[in-house]
């Protein structure tokens, strides 16, 4: 029997282990064997029918504040030290080649992550299970036909297809937003690295956290996985060109109506402004730049800096700044301390590498490292799958450094001499995942940016300014979207909310108010309002219902009011308070109200002012002052519950409220919503 396990597969709720031995999967420092994979018997159908029958129904009986409730519970479990799996992750992922730097990026990047999804989830997302987008739009001049876009669950399964770099990150990341929204999610890591991404795996079932078919793991081939997928599914994608090309012209994509989302190979850019001298603090910001993404992951990363575009004025500086940072690169064992890149993940990756290197060097000289010898401090060359950095110099007109793509610690120099010509470099990449833009000049960054935007996913602009705070060119974060146009695939992640909605489908409804309102869960304006004479201030979150309703009686706003309002706030604006100004005013044509006035005036109208479950007025949306309150004109509002928000982490929730305030002839004055905090229960020990 071999000495190391198989890994298993989490399917259709149980832990599956192949009949037969699996292939080796080595320890990319060592050579030695780590563990086997196989998934042969293993039955895919089975997978995704109870993915979509078992998993998904569980998962959209939740709201999406609960499901991001769990999302965090399992990234508060896979940190707590009490359980230990953060460092267990750690000291299997050395396995990969990984220095502990780059397990940061992997463990607690794919960690902040989930954090990160759960708590937009709640905070930017309703305590319901429909998504309303947008504004209403008034189809019928009556106001009894409207439309409202909004985002459902789908009853189908989030495949993820991940590649072997980013073994707990890459799975993490894909997780959340699926969730979030609705799906259920089958995780097909890449085989290399597959025993770090089953050992998070593993550790979230046993948590039992998650509703049960939530999360499935396929450990061993995807053969066969895309034949299983029906319309509703999704996959998302990362890895090769080659990959992609195969999964695109699948028939259940092409014409079964399955979602793919590509993340591909990407020759990012970073761009050297030519503004920047080398005594320029930019300089240092740059060179430091290329040098990092060449050596974090052992460059294995897709967001990686391939290409250095510079002044040809800088060039030899730039070279020659680089070459010197990399040649402090310690390399070796990824265990070892002194160390700071380990080995790429396996000896065939080291090889494509090298491939690469080579087909790079016919239009490119090698100005720092040898593809075929590195000095190690610690580790064994032959078996480990070790390289030195590489950085190659372009000639001008190089094609190759456009095309190729080496995964791995290297990157290529090339030279623009005007701004047009360093954008045209940037696009002949065909699309990247990031690029970043290295100016202290505001016109470069507009110019460059506006230039590089239509073929990037994400930009950074890094100066001095920012260079403190910066999270630097290759990390992607949860609020911004990962992805990029074109040859990076076309895909897009992350994004915050973004990321949720992306698994979501969107629909137009077309209704009347009324029907709004009870489709979204919120008010919708001409929909019936509930007056039963008590006051909604009066009532708790557990009493409080959509559309519950204060009218207020009227109330004459009087050039006195104005007059003081102006003098109490300091607001004397001319149109509040010099008669004849004001009337040379084309749009009052006299002394008009402050618009704050009226908003404050409103409040007056409407709050009941004893103590009550109403806790806190937290800001107030959309705010539009739609005609002017002259002197003696009489204003009344109209208060009505539009969205009731309980919040799971507290004794309260939000209330928003839509505020209309008309005047004696009923035209609208102002329209807002009213952002409050409202009490659970009340009184409160009750
Ligand atoms: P691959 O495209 O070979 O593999 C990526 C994932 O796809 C793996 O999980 C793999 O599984 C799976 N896969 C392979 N063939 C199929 C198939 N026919 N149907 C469904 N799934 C399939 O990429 P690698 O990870 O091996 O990396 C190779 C290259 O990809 C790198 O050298 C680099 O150029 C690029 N890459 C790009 C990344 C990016 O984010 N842009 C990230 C990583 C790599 P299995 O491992 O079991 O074969």
């Amino acid at each position: 029997m071999p000495g190391t396990p198989l890994l298993e597969s989490y399917a259709a709720g149980r832990w599956y282990a192949a009949r037969d031995e699996g292939r080796p999967l080595l320890d990319a420092g060592t050579g030695e064997e780590v563990a086997r994979i196989s998934s042969s018997g293993l039955d895919l159908g089975a997978m995704t029918t109870y993915a979509r029958t078992v998993g998904g129904p569980a998962l959209r009986a939740l709201t999406f504040h609960e499901r991001a409730g769990l999302i965090k519970a399992v990234a508060k479990h896979l940190s707590d030290p009490a359980t230990g799996i953060k460092d267990e992750l750690y000291d299997l992922s050395f396995r990969t080649g990984a220095t502990k730097r780059d397990s940061m990026v992997d463990i607690d990047g794919g960690f902040g992550t989930l954090f990160s999804i759960a708590s937009k989830g709640v905070r930017e997302m309703p305590n319901d299970t429909v998504y309303v987008d947008g504004g209403l739009e008034q189809l019928g001049r009556q106001g009894t036909f409207v439309g409202q876009h909004v985002y459902t669950s789908r009853p189908g399964v989030a495949v993820q297809i991940n590649a072997f770099n980013f073994p707990v990150w890459g799975m993490l990341e894909k997780l959340a937003p699926a969730f979030i929204a609705g799906m259920p999610t089958i995780v097909k890591p890449a085989a290399q690295t597959a025993f770090l991404t089953e050992l998070c795996v593993r550790r979230i079932i046993e948590s039992g956290i998650l509703p049960e078919g939530s999360l499935q793991l396929l450990a061993g081939s995807p053969s066969g996985l895309l034949d299983e997928l029906t319309v509703q599914d999704m996959v998302a994608f990362t890895g090769s060109a080659h990959t992609a090309g195969l999964l695109r012209t699948h028939t259940n994509v092409m014409h079964g109506g399955v979602q793919l989302g590509v993340e591909a190979d990407s020759l990012n850019c970073s761009v050297l402004g030519p503004d920047v001298t080398v005594d320029d603090p930019e300089f240092d910001l740059f060179v430091k730049g290329v040098v990092a993404e060449m050596t974090v992951k052992a460059g294995q990363k897709c967001t990686a800096i391939r290409r250095a575009i510079v002044p040809t004025a800088l060039a030899d500086q730039v070279v020659d700044a680089v070459s010197a940072r990399l040649a402090k690169i310690a390399v070796g064992d990824p265990r070892h301390d002194d160390v700071r890149m380990g080995a790429l993940v396996s000896l065939d990756q080291r090889e494509e590498v090298r491939k690469a290197v080579q087909q790079l060097r016919s239009s490119a000289e090698v100005a720092y490292g040898d593809p075929d010898r590195v000095d190690l401090v610690a580790g064994d060359a032959d078996r480990g799958a070790f390289l030195s950095p590489v950085l190659l110099r372009a000639q001008r007109g190089a094609v190759e450094p456009h095309d190729v793509e080496p995964f791995g610690p290297v990157s290529t120099v090339l030279t623009y001499d005007s701004l047009d010509e360093a954008v045209e470099l940037a696009a002949r990449g065909k699309g990247s995942l990031v690029g970043s833009l290295v100016t202290h000049d505001p016109e470069v960054a507009r110019t460059v940016v506006l230039g590089l935007a239509p073929w990037h996913g994400r930009i950074l602009v890094l100066d001095r300014d920012d260079a403190g705070e910066s999270t630097g060119h290759g990390s992607p974060l949860p609020m911004l979207v990962h992805g990029g146009p074109g040859r990076a695939g076309g895909g897009e992640e992350l994004g915050g909310v973004r990321g949720v909605l992306h698994h979501m489908q969107r629909t137009a409804i077309q209704a009347s108010p009324a029907m709004m309102t009870a489709v979204t869960g919120r008010w919708t304006k001409g929909s019936p309002r509930h007056d039963d004479g008590v006051h909604p201030f009066r009532k708790s979150l557990a009493e409080l219902r959509v559309g519950d309703t204060i009218a207020s009686e009227p109330r004459t706003v009087t050039l006195a009011d104005i007059d003081h309002f102006a003098e109490f706030t300091g607001d004397t604006f001319y149109a509040h308070t010099d008669p004849e100004a004001a009337a040379r005013n084309p749009l009052f044509g006299g002394i008009v109200a402050h618009g704050y006035l009226v908003v404050s005036l409103a409040a007056g109208l409407f709050v009941d002012p004893d103590p009550g479950p109403v806790l806190a007025n937290f800001g107030v949306d959309n705010l539009r002052f739609l005609t002017p309150v002259k002197a003696d004109d009489s204003i009344a509002v109209t208060l009505t519950v539009k969205q009731i928000t309980p919040r799971s982490s507290a004794d309260y929730g939000e209330v928003r409220w839509d505020a209309v305030v008309v005047n004696a002839d009923g035209d609208p004055v102002a329209t807002y919503d009213v952002l409050t905090l409202v009490a659970k229960t009340w009184p409160q020990d009750a």
